[in-house]
Order: structure tokens, then C-alpha cells, then sequence
């Protein structure tokens, strides 16, 4: 009965619903948007504890059940249930998000999630073992990377407890993790599309010195046209012999970043390095 291709990994014991429910620790207050109820196992839980619990689910099989799981009891004026994809549909006014994710959304529905206004207190999210670990990895950590980056700029995350793959049926075929995902409220004051243009580069190879990837004929090239543009923006003259390679590379030794490797370097560390190329002028969309 369960689609697997939608992710319907059901959690099968209570012990493991009890610790994420408490681990969430919901106020009373709280109106809680749930992603994935499935039959609603954290759903009922949560709705004991949460002022409301707007549950989103996309199998319309696994909405009757829950509806018919909380009629005529206490709970059920506190439930909304949304039907279809999370993805695709507005989101709700939430304090807190609880989710049992479907794994093929995880990496847009954390960004969406962040994304999110007003920003949530916080998400506690059960993701495939492998990409918790890269949303909590610190820097020099073997699963450090461009998401690590991501999500640590615009969150505080945290690794709250391992659930194996037999707690669920049917199990699927990797273990999993449950992290609170703490958005920083406010967000950084940084344009994220330029952000986001410096940490493609630094990630291209994450082990290789930054100055051998910035001195890259193809990356020069393209930090030479950004810096066209913003001169002629600023009516700022470019001499004649200008030579965009020199100018990366005396930007890049004086501010110490030439012999960082991106695995090693810390989220301040790189909003520090976009500083430092923004006050030359150089910039990356
Ligand atoms: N919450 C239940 C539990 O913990 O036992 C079930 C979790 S199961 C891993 C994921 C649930 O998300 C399934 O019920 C599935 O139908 C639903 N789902 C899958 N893709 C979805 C989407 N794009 N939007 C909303 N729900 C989705």
C-alpha cells in the first residue's frame, strides 16, 4: 500500500515519533506546518502538544486516513490539512516545522524553508543520513560543501538524533537523521545571488588553492566582465594595461586568501573574502 516513490517510509515505533515530537518541543502556542504526515503518527502527537498543526500531504490515500484518524476527538478542530505538493502550493503562517520529508525534496525544500516569510522559530527535519551530514559538516569535515556553506550562512543547524532504516515500513535502503534547522533572524544583510556566484567558484574544486581556481583563464574572464560593467557603472577608468589576473592575485595575497582551500574555510571566512573582492570592485553576478 505504500508508494515508495513518494518516499512513504512509515515510522514505525513510537519510541522514535515520541523523541522527535519532544525533541521539537512545541509550545502550546504554537501552530506547526507538517510536511508528509503519511497516517499521521507525529501528526496526532504533535496535535496534543501545538495549538494547530497544518499537515501538507501530496497521496490523498494517506489524507483520508489521517482524517479519519483524528475524527471525533479533541484534536480534530486543530487539524488543517492541505492537499498536494508541498512544493508547488503557498505556505502557511508557521511558528515551528516538523517533517518526516519525502528524501527527493530535501535540498529545495530547505531552501525554500529559508527562504520563508516571517522565518520560522525553527524546523526539525528526518533527512537520509548522508545529507544531514553535509547540512551540519564544519569546515575541514570530509562531507563539507557548497550546501554545508548554504545553510550554516543563513541558519544554525543542529544534529539531534539517528534513526536507522528499521524503524520505518517499509525501511528504505539508508539510514537517517533528524537536525534542527534554526534560521538567524535577521538574516545576513548579503545579496545572495552574488554570494552564491563566489561560492560556485570557490566549490568548483574544494581542495585546490582558491588562487589557482581565481587565476583560471575561464574564471578570470568572467570576473573581467563583471568588472567591466561595474566600472563603467561607477564611470570608474580602467587603464590601458589593465590585467584582471594581477588584480585577482594582489587582491587575493594581501588579504591571505590566495593559499585557503574552500574545505577549510569558515562561512564568516567567505563573506570576509566577498568583502574584500567587493572593495576592489570585483563582484560575481
Ligand atoms: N510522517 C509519516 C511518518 O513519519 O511516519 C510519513 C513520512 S513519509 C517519509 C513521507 C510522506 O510525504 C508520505 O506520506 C508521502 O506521501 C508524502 N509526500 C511525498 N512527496 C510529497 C510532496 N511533494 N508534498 C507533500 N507530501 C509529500
Amino acid at each position: 500500500p505504500f508508494n515508495t516513490d513518494r518516499g512513504q517510509h512509515i515510522l514505525k515505533n513510537p519510541g522514535v515519533v515520541n523523541a522527535i515530537v519532544e525533541k521539537s518541543a512545541l509550545k502550546a502556542s504554537d501552530t506547526v506546518f507538517e510536511v508528509g504526515p503519511g497516517t499521521g503518527n507525529l501528526t496526532v502527537k504533535m496535535l496534543e502538544a501545538a495549538k494547530k498543526v497544518v499537515a501538507c500531504e501530496i497521496d490523498p490515500r494517506m489524507i483520508s486516513e489521517l482524517k479519519k484518524r483524528v475524527l471525533g476527538t479533541p484534536s480534530q478542530n486543530k487539524l488543517e490539512v492541505r492537499s498536494g505538493d508541498v512544493m508547488k502550493m503557498e505556505w502557511p503562517y508557521f511558528d515551528v516545522c516538523v517533517a518526516n520529508l519525502p528524501y527527493q525534496i530535501s535540498s529545495p525544500f530547505v531552501f525554500k524553508l529559508l527562504l520563508q516569510r516571517p522565518l520560522p522559530r525553527y524546523a526539525v527535519l528526518m533527512f537520509q543520513k548522508e545529507f544531514a551530514d553535509r547540512l551540519i559538516a564544519k569546515p575541514g569535515d570530509k562531507d563539507y560543501c557548497r550546501l554545508s556553506v548554504n545553510v550554516q550562512l543563513l541558519a544554525k543547524v543542529d544534529h539531534l538524533m539517528k534513526v536507522k532504516r528499521t524503524e520505518f515500513r517499509p525501511p528504505p535502503k539508508v539510514d537517517s537523521a533528524v537536525v534542527r534547522i534554526a534560521p538567524k533572524n535577521p538574516p545576513p544583510p548579503i545579496n545572495f545571488q552574488e554570494w552564491e556566484g563566489l561560492l560556485r567558484l570557490c566549490f568548483l574544486r574544494k581542495n585546490k588553492k582558491l588562487i589557482s581556481i581565481f587565476k583560471q583563464t575561464n574564471v578570470a574572464n568572467l570576473i573581467e566582465e563583471n568588472y567591466r560593467k561595474v566600472c563603467s557603472l561607477k564611470n570608474k577608468p580602467i587603464p590601458k594595461d589593465f590585467n584582471v589576473k594581477e588584480l585577482i592575485e594582489s587582491t587575493m595575497v594581501e588579504s591571505g586568501f590566495a593559499e585557503r582551500r574552500a574545505r577549510t574555510m569558515a562561512v564568516e571566512e567567505f563573506l570576509l573574502l566577498l568583502l574584500t573582492f567587493n572593495k576592489v570592485d570585483i563582484h560575481f553576478c
